[in-house]
């Protein structure tokens, strides 16, 4: 076998196009594969596949999979035909996808890189610009969304994100399969509109539950778009201890200025103590805790709040849980203590999506951790460049999509 056709074996051409030379240059380490047209062959146009006369050329190169150390570059004339309704258009090449300047196996080697490591890393390897790199993630996720399809919304999560540190923020819709389905720009009312707005009207009644923070934004949006919403919007348990949490610490923070200067070293260290589930406390930790129960009444009483929370919680007792949340509520707003009391008025404001959140057992749990995965991806990149690459890159990495450029 000459050169030329193992190279077209390697790039899996067959007529018309055939490898006319291959050229080696040292020098700059790369191997250049001269690929032509068979001369006289009927040329289609690429939009309505009428054959069409020839109407000139462009000489054009790709960057091809590198041959053993060296950089192997396709070039062709590839023609432009004339077609009498689409005007002079390019021929499509079998190698690679319209614009990109990377054959379909080299920008799926990328793909698969980027989903190994960081773009840094890959940039580093493959020697590829930032830029580059985003427009083969670009091309990716294109294609992706668009085989993509209808995805399962009936139980959703919505959360946000920030771009960049405390600035700028991005809405993150997912399923009950933690796959992503939107990433909208912002985090008020009308970012999460735009996702409903994509659904159709079969969609959006079929949507079972929507497990949210409680700020009001998203609310308002899911009770404008969604039928019976009201029944439907779920405040996980994460977002209530999460507010019971940060009480704690507070009341914890000014309790321990009132203590004893030789109790608050031994206070300080119980400071993750208090935080945790009693249940996974060891023997020792308990005695720390116990000890500082009467220097430290309100956070204990803060303590045994969260705790008794959690138990209404995870006792699943759906039917007796109004009751057991308004008791609970009752006492927190009668212990004076006012961080408590504050939660426990936020809790009972929003008591209608906690019980349907118990009802449908619907939890932020998968979103939550898509969220800590796309700071890790964030950190990685030491922060996007711009928003667009951030949505794109949150998609390309947990959108469950299907990048691969087909070969
Ligand atoms: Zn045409």
């Amino acid at each position: 076998m000459d050169q030329n056709r193992l190279y077209e074996r390697i790039l899996g051409l067959s007529q018309p196009w055939y490898v006319s030379s291959v050229e080696l240059n040292e020098a700059s380490g790369e191997i250049t594969v001269e690929v032509d047209l068979i001369d006289g062959i009927l040329l289609l146009c690429p939009k309505c596949g009428k054959s069409c006369p020839r109407y000139d050329h462009r000489p054009r190169k790709w960057r091809h999979l590198d041959t053993c150390q060296f950089q192997t570059l396709i070039r062709s004339d590839v023609p432009r035909i004339n077609c009498p309704e689409h005007g002079a258009l390019t021929i499509q090449v079998p190698w690679a996808e319209d614009s990109s300047r990377y054959t379909q196996l080299f920008e799926g080697s990328v793909i698969g890189w980027l989903q190994e490591t960081s773009i840094r890393a890959v940039s580093r390897r493959l020697g590829l610009s930032w830029s580059a790199i985003d427009g083969i993630m670009a091309r990716a996720v294109k294609r992706g969304l668009k085989r993509r399809g209808t995805l399962d919304a009936t139980r959703l999560a919505v959360d946000e994100t920030s771009f960049r540190k405390g600035h700028d923020y991005v809405t993150i819709v997912s399923n009950q399969h933690g796959r992503v389905l939107a990433v909208e720009e912002g985090k008020s009312s009308s970012s999460l509109a735009q996702y409903y707005k994509s659904l159709s009207p079969a969609q959006r009644v079929k949507v079972e539950s929507i497990s949210m923070d409680m700020s009001p934004a998203f609310q308002k949006a899911t009770l404008e778009y969604i039928p019976d919403a009201k029944r439907k919007i779920a405040f996980d348990h994460f977002h209530i201890a999460q507010s019971l949490l940060e009480a704690l610490n507070v009341t914890r923070k000014s309790e321990l200025l009132q203590v004893d200067q030789s109790l608050r070293k031994h206070a300080h260290q119980t400071r993750y103590h208090w935080m945790r589930n009693r249940h996974t406390l060891d023997i020792q930790q308990k005695s720390q805790l116990d000890a500082l129960v009467c220097q430290l009444s309100d956070t204990a009483l803060v303590w045994y709040f969260k705790e008794k929370a959690r138990d209404i919680w995870k006792g699943n007792r759906v039917r007796g849980a109004t009751t057991a949340w308004r008791e609970w509520i009752g006492l927190a707003k009668a212990s004076a203590i006012k961080p408590l009391q504050v939660t426990a008025g936020h809790i009972e404001k929003n008591l209608w999506g906690i019980l349907n959140a118990m009802r449908l057992q619907a939890s932020n749990a998968l979103a939550e951790a898509i969220n800590s995965k796309i700071r890790i991806l964030r950190v990685k990149a030491h922060g996007y460049r711009n928003k667009e690459r951030f949505k794109r890159a949150i998609l390309f990495h947990f959108g469950g999509l299907s990048l691969e450029p087909t070969h």
